[in-house]
Order: C-alpha cells, then structure tokens, then sequence
C-alpha cells in the first residue's frame, strides 16, 4: 500500500505512469492532498470512478496520529504526534501577526549531543521518511482549518533532528513545500537549520535555495567542540565557507542561531569575536535566551546581558534579534522538544550513570 504523502510531484508522475495515467493526474491529486487536506480518494470528484477505486486498492493517504495537543498561553501550539511504530515526535505552531510558522522534526531524536539541547538527552531512534515529515505540515493545516485557525504561512526545520543527515527525505518534503500543485511556499518561508553539516551544505547548494539557518552558538573552535560536539569534525571556519557558498550570489542571508548560556558564551569579548567572525560572510543573528530543561547545567543569560551583547554585534554591523521565547510554558521552546520514543543509541542511560556520578 503507497501512502501518498511519501510521493513528491515527480515520483507520482511516475507512480501514476506506472499504471497508465497522464501526468496531470499527479497535479489533481497533490491539489486534494496537500491544498484541499483530503484523505479520502472519494472525495476526489475530478477523478474517474475506476481510477478511484485503484487508488482505494493500492495507495492511502496517511498522516501521523495526535497523541497529544497543547496550547500555550501566548498561543503556541505544540501537537506530539505518533508515528506507525510507535514513536513520537513534536511540532510546533507558532502564530504571529503577518505569518502562522510550524516548527517540524526530521528525526526521531537527535544523534548530535549538543550540550544545552533537551532533544539530545532523549537519544536516537532514526531517520523520518518523507510521509511523515509532509504530514506534520499536513496535518497541521487539517487540524488548524477545522478549528478556524490560519494555515502554516511559513515552515522552519528547527524542530527534534538533524535535518542534513536525512537528507534525502527532507529534500522531497521541501520539494512538496514549494510545489505549486502542494503547499507552494517560497524559499523565503522555508528554512532549514543545520548544526554545520559541511557535505549535506554542499549538496543542498546543489539542489534547492530554501533559506539557510546555522546553529553555531561559539565563536571558537574550543568552545564550540563543547557545545556542539559535531564542530570536531567540521570546524567552525570549514562550515561559515560552506554557509557563504550557499547563501552565495543573489541569495539572501544566513541566520547564525547563538543560544545565550550565562557565563558560558555571553561576554562583551565572545561578542566582538562573533562579529569579527560573521564579517566575512553575509549573516544575520539571532540570539536564542536558553530554554532550560530538567538537569541541565546551563542557565539563561540575564536580559541584560543578552541586550548587551545583541549592542556589540549591532555596533559591529550585524543585523541581530533576539529571538523571543515562546511556548516554554508547554515545553515547546528551542531545545525543550523531547517526543517519546525508544533511545537506540543508549544515551539515556550512559547520561544516567553521569548524573549519579558514576563513570562517563
Ligand atoms: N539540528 C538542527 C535543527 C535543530 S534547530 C540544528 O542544530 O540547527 C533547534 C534550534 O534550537 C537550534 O539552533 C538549537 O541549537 C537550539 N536549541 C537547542 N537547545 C536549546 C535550548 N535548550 N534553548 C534554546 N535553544 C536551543
């Protein structure tokens, strides 16, 4: 049984080729799909009646089931979403005047260990496919129409994962994005986020120019290997010169995302070293005030701080917000998204072991 939302336009050109049908088919049907938030071939009255009933045959179209649905008090809302095998993963809605932006994840958990990132505690499990990356946005925008509330104008891959290192899925999900016959968004309200991947950067200047967003959170090598431990493998300057090789010519800014940790990366000379290093490529900051979580050893810098330190990169140049907090009273701020699922990689309980002082 194909589900259908693991198809992007080209695959189900070729899926109904397969059996006979013309290309426009793949257009009607992505329109009921992803435009209209149908699920129900019936429905699909442009459709001839036999070709309905070997669609009802051999494909479905599946979303990923609502375990849970919060709603902040700033209006955020976060759905935990469960997946075929049982696991689960977040999303997050985040309506503001001009725009309605989901957060989505493309992972099952995170392999990366960041330090200060609550999705790191949880572990592994594995990559999302395609279906169920497209139908958090999918299923998003069927439950905000029945409750009368504005589409996703805007997609950031900022939720649970690494999107560069599932890269193939992701690539078809925000192929769907864009299509015209499917969410068409443009690349302006896609953005991906990326802890500096430096082969899947190449590779996405290749094949798409949605907007880029890198986490980079230090501005040395040293401190960064703490935070982000992936910076061992990919140094800090390797990664801004594949961030500029995307953003390239003609293309818009990077965003570097710097998560202020008190007393860790927020002083006035971490400043100035950020801004000298964002001068050689076209950047944007935004400060993101750290989300704390259960047994973390990091706190928030004070607002003091943070404006302080968002003057400096000001005075430098540098365009930069603050990013503000939002949801954290239903634990889905930065880093606060954890889902439910089964650690394959058993960092939950070597981290155990840490916190009762036992051997790392
Ligand atoms: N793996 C990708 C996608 C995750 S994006 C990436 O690293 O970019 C999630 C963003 O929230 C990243 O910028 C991440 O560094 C930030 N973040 C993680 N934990 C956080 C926390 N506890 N408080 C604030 N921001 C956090």
């Amino acid at each position: 049984m194909q589900n259908l939302l693991d198809l992007d336009r080209p695959a189900l050109v070729d899926w109904f080729a397969a059996r006979g049908e013309k290309p426009f088919r793949a257009q009607q049907v992505l329109k009921w799909i992803h435009q209209q938030g149908v699920d129900d071939f019936d429905a699909m009255t442009n459709l001839a009646k036999p070709l309905r009933a070997a669609l009802n045959v051999g494909a479905c179209i599946r979303g990923p089931a609502v375990a849970a649905d919060q709603r902040s008090a700033d209006g955020t809302r976060k759905w935990l979403f469960q997946l075929e095998d049982g696991n689960r993963i977040e999303s997050v809605y985040i309506p503001e005047a001009d725009r309605a932006t989901l957060c989505i994840s493309s992972q099952v958990g995170c392999a990366l260990n960041c330090s200060f990132c609550s999705t790191a505690r949880q572990g592994f499990n594995r990559n999302l496919s395609t279906a169920e990356i497209i139908g958090q946005l999918w299923m998003a925008n069927r439950l905000l129409a029945a409750d009368g509330e504005p589409p996703v104008s805007n997609v950031v891959f900022m939720g649970m994962g690494e999107p560069l290192l599932n890269f193939d899925q992701v690539l078809r999900a925000v192929h769907l994005m864009q299509d015209d016959f499917a969410y068409a968004l443009s690349k302006r309200r896609v953005t991906l986020s990326t802890a500096g991947v430096v082969p899947g950067l190449e590779r996405l200047a290749r094949e798409t120019d949605i907007s880029l967003a890198l986490s980079l959170h230090a501005p040395d090598d040293a401190l960064r290997d703490e935070l982000v431990p992936l910076n061992k493998k990919y140094r800090i300057a390797q990664v801004l010169q594949a961030c500029k090789n995307y953003v390239g010519e003609g293309r818009r800014r990077v965003t570097i995302e710097y998560v202020m940790l008190a007393g860790v990366n927020d002083s006035d000379r971490q400043a100035h070293a950020l801004a000298a290093l964002l001068r050689q490529i076209p950047a944007k900051v935004n400060l993101i005030p750290f989300n704390p979580f259960p047994d973390t050893r990091y706190r928030r810098s004070d607002a003091r701080r943070i404006d302080r330190f968002r003057d400096i990169l000001y005075g430098a140049g540098i365009v930069t917000i603050t990013r503000r907090t939002r949801g954290d009273d239903i634990d889905a701020a930065c880093g606060q998204l954890a889902g439910d699922f089964k650690d394959r990689t058993r960092r939950r309980a070597r981290i155990a072991i840490e916190v009762r002082g036992g051997a790392a």
